[in-house]
């Protein structure tokens, strides 16, 4: 018999209860409409709620529907984007929009949802949950963090199988008849009170079922693999310009920056550059420093290896964020 039924402790209850009261207020939990919530789990992945939320106000303003973010164009798509890093996001994000126009809904399902592109299990089961009330449990970094101290789960949480173990740990947690408050109540929990260091366990309302907070060893959880140290990369880029006009290329569709528009990291043999200011730039696993070589001497021609812009479209493109530095910094935009 475990301790949680030792003192008949429900933690299903004392969870919505506590979301009752405690839920942060958020523009998106107003709605049951899923293309506010997917556009809402989409944007906060990687990123923090304060800094997601205006760009979920921009995205709900000027695409209303996911109708209206299909029709859209791709680069205005991704200068609306451009701050939030992640940039394959923006690009799933549309093609996601238009697989779900072509299906003429949002699938209702956790199963069906994970065919959207850039819908992974967390994102499907808190769609799934919020907007159509299906009873599966949205494991994202917050919930993981909760279900692994509450039930003392001490495999490591990278392994598929400690995923489906705790799948079925803590659904019994979820309110059949309210799945997606329980999972938002899991959510606010880990952002709030179950934090990574020094968790408020005496304003939790798990905690008489906690099994980590009764051996005290809630930092303990959950187990992850060794983190490795970020690696350290120097790229040059050379800022083509000329009568007021300045050269970009695409990025790749994959890898750092997909699809936004950079100076270019190679200059044919006919241009002379000279070096210009340099910054650092963090991803989540590289230190990027960024060396600017500055062409002044050259005409806009067909045949260069990029595309000219004003500076007047350059506000206007999707650029990364010290592309979009380098421009500031000169007082250029
Ligand atoms: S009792 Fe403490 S460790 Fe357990 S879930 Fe609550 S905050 Fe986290």
């Amino acid at each position: 018999m475990t301790e949680r039924t030792i003192f008949n402790f429900n933690g299903k209850v004392a969870l919505i209860e506590w979301f009752d009261v405690h839920r942060r207020l958020l523009p998106w939990r107003d709605h049951s409409n899923p293309y506010a919530i997917w556009l809402s789990e989409v944007i906060l992945q990687q990123t923090r709620v304060e800094q997601g939320l205006p760009y979920w106000e921009r995205f709900m303003s000027k695409y209303p529907s996911v109708e209206k973010l299909a029709d859209a164009p791709f680069d205005e798509i991704m200068a609306l984007w451009a701050g939030l890093g992640y940039y394959s996001r923006a690009r799933n994000l549309h093609a996601a929009a238009k697989a779900v126009v072509a299906l003429g809904g949002f699938p209702s399902t956790r199963d069906g949802l994970l065919d959207l592109p850039g819908v992974g299990p967390y994102t499907a089961a808190a769609i799934s949950s919020m907007a159509f009330q299906e009873v599966v449990p949205a494991l994202d970094g917050n919930a993981l963090r909760v279900y692994t101290r509450y039930f003392a789960v001490a495999e490591r949480i990278d392994q598929k199988r400690t995923l489906r173990h705790i799948e079925a740990l803590c659904t019994p947690l979820l309110d059949s008849s309210r799945p997606g408050d329980s999972n938002q109540a899991i959510m606010d929990l880990g952002s709030r009170i179950c934090t990574p260091t020094r968790p408020q366990c005496g304003e939790c309302p798990l905690q008489h079922g906690c099994e980590a907070h009764r051996r005290g060893t809630m930092e303990s959880f959950p187990v992850k693999p060794a983190k490795k140290p970020p690696q350290a990369e120097t790229w040059t880029l050379y800022v083509p310009q000329s009568f007021g006009k300045f050269g970009l290329v695409r990025r790749p569709e994959k890898g750092i920056w997909s699809g936004l528009w950079c100076f270019p990291s190679t200059l044919p043999d006919e241009y002379v550059s000279i070096p210009g200011i340099r910054t650092q730039h963090l991803l989540s696993h590289r230190v990027l420093t960024l060396e600017f070589h500055e062409i002044l001497e050259n005409q806009p021609r067909s045949e260069d290896a990029w595309t000219w812009f004003t500076l007047e479209e350059v506000k206007n493109l999707g650029l990364p964020v010290p592309i979009r530095w380098w421009f500031e910094e000169k007082n250029y935009i």
